[in-house]
C-alpha cells in the first residue's frame, strides 16, 4: 500500500517519551552546548512520521525538550507513541493524557512489541517492525479514527523492507537542539548474547539500507541544522561486513564533498579488531568512536553470556587496533553476573587501568523480557518485580553488596584524576592517528567557530574555574592550548564534565544503577534538573538513546566546530 492509498487526511500527533538523566546521554553537557536540549532524534518515530499516508499531517514532540501541550492534544485526532520498557511510566502518562483529551492511541517500538500486555490502556498496539501492521493501521486510522471499544493489537508478520523506508522525518524534529544526529543503515545482529533482546526483537539476519540512502538521510541531517556528529544506531554496524564494505566508500565521497563537517560513531562487535581493511576506511569516513560491549574482561564470563565473539582477538588487542585507526573504544561493562565474585568490581577497574578506555558505560545487569537471560531467570524463580531495586535480577551474590561494588567501581573510574589521564593518553595515542580533516569552509563558517568558541568559553569558565577538579583538568588542557590544540580541550572538557558529574552522583545513590532499571526517581527533582515542568501525573521515567532498540548506550562527541 502506498502513502497516497489513503485519501483521508488525518492529523497525527508523535510523542517522544521523556528520558531521565543517563551515563551516555549526557545531559550534564547540555548546558555548555548552546541549544542542546537532547540526546539523539527518535528513529522510530520520526521513521513512522515519515511512513504515514501523504495526505496525513504530522506534527512531532519530543517530551524531552518540551511536554505536549492540551493545544497539541486537541489539534490531533491520533497520538502515536514509541519507547522502551524503562520508559514504560512515561509512555502510560502520554496515554493517560491523550484519552483525556479523547484521543485514539497508538504505541510501537520495543516494549510493547516484546510485552504487549503491559500495555492494556493504549486502543492500538503495533507489534513488531515496520510492515503488514503498519499498513492495517493505517487502513484502519483512515476509515475510522474513533476509539475502538476494545483494544486492538496488529502485529506485523511481513516487515517492510528497509530499503523501502522513506527518509525519517527529521524536518518536523529541532534537530539542532539535539546532542547528536541519529541514522541507521542496517537492523538485526547475527549473535545471542544472553542479556541481549536485539535477536528476538529484529532477527539475526541484517536488514539494510543503500549507500545511496545512507547518503540521502546524511544531506537531510545536514540541512536540518546536525553539526556536530551523527551515531549509527545499528545493533551491530558490522553485523554484515560486506555491507558496510560497500557503504564505507560512499561515505568518505559524502564527507569529502562536505567537507568533513561531522563525525561519525556506531556500535560493533569487539571482532571489527579483525578487519584492518574495514577500519581503514572507517578512519578515512570519520568515525571518531565504536561503542563496544566489552560487558567484561573475564573470559569465563564472556562464555557464560554467550559472548565468545569478544574473545576472537584478545581484548586489549583489538582495543589497540581501533586506537591506531585514530578510533576511542567506548565500552559497555556489566556487574552483577552470575560468574562475578566480590573482586569483580576490582578487576574491572584493572581492566579499566590497562585499556586506557576513557568511557566505560558501567551496568547492573538487567534482565530484559523476550531475552534467553529472562527466561533462564524466570525459570529459576530469580525476577523480582521491585521498583524499589535497582535490578529485577535475583543475584548470585547479596543485592547490597552488588550495588555497593557498583557505586565503589564508578567512584573510582570517574575519580578525575584517573579520567583525565586516560583521555590524556587518548590524545596522544588515538586522536594523533585521526584522519586529517581539511580547514574546509563547512568546518570554518561563522557559525561554527562561534559554536566552538561559546563553547571554549564555557568550558574554561565551569570546568576550569568554578569545578572542583579544576586543577586536573588545567593539567590536561594547558599544554594543549598552549600549543592550539583547542579541539582536545573541548571534546574531553565536555565529556568529562558530564561523566565525572554523573558519577558522583551514582555513586551517592542518586542515580540509577542501570539505564533499564525500573528504580523510580523523584519526577520534580529529575524535571528540575532537565529545565522541564512535571508531567501531569508526575510519572517521570524514562531509559536512553535511540528508540529503535534496547542495546548499551553510546558516546561519541566531536565538536567538530574549530580545528586545531
Ligand atoms: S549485545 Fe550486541 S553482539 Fe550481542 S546480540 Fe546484542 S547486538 Fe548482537
Amino acid at each position: 500500500m502506498t502513502r497516497s492509498d489513503h485519501l483521508t487526511s488525518r492529523r497525527v500527533l508523535c510523542v517522544s517519551p521523556r528520558y531521565e538523566p543517563s551515563f551516555g546521554t549526557f545531559e550534564y553537557a547540555y548546558e555548555l552546548m548552546n541549544g542542546v536540549k537532547a540526546f539523539m532524534p527518535p528513529q522510530g518515530l520520526l521513521v513512522i512520521a515519515a511512513a504515514v499516508p501523504a495526505s496525513w499531517q504530522v506534527r512531532f514532540i519530543d517530551e524531552n525538550m518540551t511536554l505536549a501541550t492540551d493545544a497539541d492534544f486537541a489539534w490531533a485526532e491520533v497520538v502515536f507513541v514509541s519507547g522502551m520498557h524503562v520508559q514504560r511510566r512515561q509512555i502510560y502518562d502520554i496515554c493517560h493524557r491523550a484519552h483525556m483529551a479523547g484521543r485514539v492511541t497508538v504505541l510501537g517500538g520495543p516494549s510493547v512489541s516484546a510485552r504487549p500486555d503491559h500495555y492494556p490502556d493504549f486502543d492500538y498496539l503495533h507489534i513488531g517492525e515496520l510492515g503488514d501492521a503498519t499498513e492495517a493501521l493505517f487502513a484502519r486510522l483512515a476509515a475510522d479514527c474513533a476509539r475502538p471499544p476494545r483494544q486492538v493489537a496488529l502485529t506485523t508478520n511481513e516487515r517492510r523492507p528497509l530499503i523501502e523506508c522513506a527518509t525519517p522525518a527529521y524536518e518536523l524534529a529541532q534537530i539542532d537542539h539535539y546532542f547528536l544526529g541519529s541514522i541507521q543503515f542496517s537492523s538485526g545482529c547475527p549473535y545471542q548474547c544472553e542479556f541481549c533482546d536485539i535477536p528476538g526483537l529484529f532477527g539475526r539476519i541484517p536488514r539494510l539500507k543503500t549507500p545511496e540512502q545512507i547518503t540521502r538521510e546524511l544531506d537531510k541531517l545536514l540541512e536540518c541544522g546536525i553539526n556536530t556528529g551523527v551515531y549509527f544506531v545499528d545493533d551491530n554496524f558490522i553485523a554484515n561486513r560486506r555491507a558496510v564494505k560497500a557503504l564505507l566508500p560512499h561515505l568518505i565521497a559524502w564527507q569529502r564533498r562536505n567537507g568533513y563537517a561531522i563525525s561519525f560513531a556506531c556500535e560493533a562487535t569487539l571482532n571489527i579488531a579483525r578487519a584492518p581493511d574495514l577500519l581503514a576506511m572507517m578512519r578515512e569516513a570519520g568515525f571518531n568512536t565504536i561503542f563496544c560491549g566489552i560487558e567484561t574482561p573475564e573470559p569465563e564470563a564472556l562464555k557464560a553470556m554467550s559472548k565468545e565473539h569478544n574473545m576472537m582477538v584478545p581484548i586489549l588487542e583489538g582495543i589497540e587496533s581501533l586506537n591506531r585507526q585514530g578510533i576511542e573504544v567506548v565500552s559497555g561493562i556489566i556487574l552483577g553476573l552470575d560468574t562475578d565474585t566480590r573482586d569483580s568490581g576490582q578487576r574491572i577497574l584493572d581492566f579499566i587501568e590497562v585499556s586506557r578506555i576513557p568511557m566505560l558505560t558501567i551496568n547492573i545487569l538487567q534482565a530484559l523480557p523476550g531475552t534467553p537471560l529472562w527466561d533462564r531467570l524466570e525459570r529459576s524463580g530469580r525476577l523480582i518485580d521491585d521498583d524499589d531495586r535497582e535490578s529485577n535480577v535475583d543475584f548470585l551474590l547479596p543485592y547490597d553488596e552488588v550495588v555497593a561494588m557498583w557505586r565503589e567501581t564508578m567512584a573510582r573510574a570517574y575519580d578525575p584524576a584517573a579520567l583525565f589521564a586516560r583521555y590524556e593518553h587518548q590524545v596522544q595515542t588515538t586522536y594523533a592517528n585521526r584522519f586529517p580533516r581539511p580547514a574546509s569552509p563547512q568546518r570554518t563558517s561563522c557559525r561554527n567557530v562561534r559554536i566552538g568558541l561559546t563553547l571554549l568559553a564555557k568550558i574554561l569558565w565551569k570546568v576550569g574555574v568554578r569545578s572542583d577538579y579544576r586543577w586536573e583538568f588545567w593539567k590536561f588542557a594547558w599544554p594543549k592550548l598552549k600549543r592550539g590544540q583547542i579541539e582536545p580541550v573541548i571534546e574531553v572538557g565536555l565529556v568529562s564534565r558530564h561523566l565525572i558529574r554523573f558519577a558522583r552522583e551514582a555513586s551517592s545513590g542518586v542515580m540509577n544503577a542501570s539505564h533499564y532499571s525500573a528504580k523510580l526517581r523523584d519526577p520534580i527533582r529529575v524535571a528540575a534538573e532537565q529545565d522541564i515542568a512535571p508531567a501531569r501525573g508526575g510519572l517521570v521515567r524514562f531509559s536512553t538513546a535511540s528508540c529503535v532498540k534496547n542495546s548499551s548506550v553510546p558516546a561519541c562527541i566531536e565538536p567538530g566546530s574549530v580545528k586545531d
